[in-house]
């Protein structure tokens, strides 16, 4: 395991903001990109906050860290002068909601699905990363929950939000905005890079694969997709990465059918041929643990290869 790499991983991935990533967020700056003349992409540090514009009011879908809801503000300032009215979560990892609840405290509904909620409320384990993430505080959690789907009509567009099961956890959620013909998939898909899974809260490699289909079929090749995270992306994108997914699943499937440790799965470099340009932020070592753990059955931690985060 490259050391710097985990490290990032590690960072990006711990609730408790250490000093370290406290001087990360304090370097933040948010990117505006512009989709249409209503909906809008900022990129900054954690998943990719999709935003929609208008008259009714602003609607983010995710918000990164309370650290940086001050830049996030003055970028969504450039573009409406209209206040945050809904802040929706693509799941509840710390790197999505971690503005909930400054968000709230200044007027905005934040909206889930109702496992988020349950799982904000206590401690979470994330032992593949070697972290612990304590409960939100109550000011955080959503005021309206979602079991299956929601359709939210503002800015003379309909904003489908609808749940995808035991994919990158069991409690995603996915969006596509009709009228502008934009998706954000949330963590279903880390477009430039290899997912984080997260199996002891539901997900699976073969459920994000089924999520991946369930998702092209609904968007044609004109569609902008805002990924969880990397950079804004299109049908073709989420055809290649569903390509790299089920890749490297057949090739570590196959192997686990030979009786190969994960060691020996790993020593084979499974993601060959789709490391190259790859962003790290999920190591390949740590995605290939992953699937590992998803075919067999077996929690993060289990394995002993040595490996221990
Ligand atoms: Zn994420």
């Amino acid at each position: 395991m490259n050391s710097a790499r985990l490290l990032g991983a590690v960072l990006i991935s711990s609730f408790f903001v250490s000093n370290v990533l406290a001087q990360d967020l304090d370097q933040v700056q948010i990117a505006t990109v512009k989709i249409t003349d209503g909906v809008y992409m900022l990129i900054g540090y954690g998943g990719n906050i999709g935003v929609s514009v208008g008259e009714d009011g602003t609607l983010l879908i995710d918000n990164q860290f309370a650290e940086v809801k001050d830049k996030i503000d003055a970028a969504l300032l450039e573009i409406s002068p209209h206040p945050v009215r809904f802040v929706l979560n693509t799941n509840w990892h710390h790197d999505h909601v971690s503005g909930n609840a400054a968000f709230a405290e200044s007027g905005a509904a934040v909206i889930a699905h109702e496992r988020s909620q349950v799982r904000m409320l206590t401690d979470q384990r994330h032992p593949d990363l070697g972290i612990e993430v304590p409960p939100y505080p109550e000011t955080a959690l959503p005021v309206i929950t979602i079991n299956e789907s929601l359709t939210l009509h503002l800015n003379e567009d309909e904003l489908l939000v609808f749940h995808i099961p035991n994919a990158h956890s069991d409690a995603d959620l996915a969006f596509y905005f009709r009228r502008a013909n934009v998706m954000h998939t949330g963590d279903l898909c880390f477009v430039d890079g290899y997912p984080y899974i997260d199996i002891l809260n539901g997900g699976s490699i073969d459920g994000t694969i089924a999520a991946m289909d369930r998702l092209i079929s609904m968007i044609d090749d004109r569609t902008k997709v805002i990924p969880g995270h990397g950079p804004l992306t299109d049908l073709a994108g989420l055809q290649e990465y569903r390509e790299m997914l089920t890749t490297v699943r057949d090739r570590v499937a196959e192997q686990i059918s030979r009786g190969r440790s994960l060691a020996e799965i790993l020593e084979s470099n499974p993601t060959a041929g789709f490391d190259e340009g790859r962003d790290q932020f999920v190591p390949r070592e740590l995605f290939v643990e992953i699937v590992y753990n998803s075919l067999t059955g077996r929690s993060p931690g289990q394995q002993g290869t040595g490996n221990r985060r």
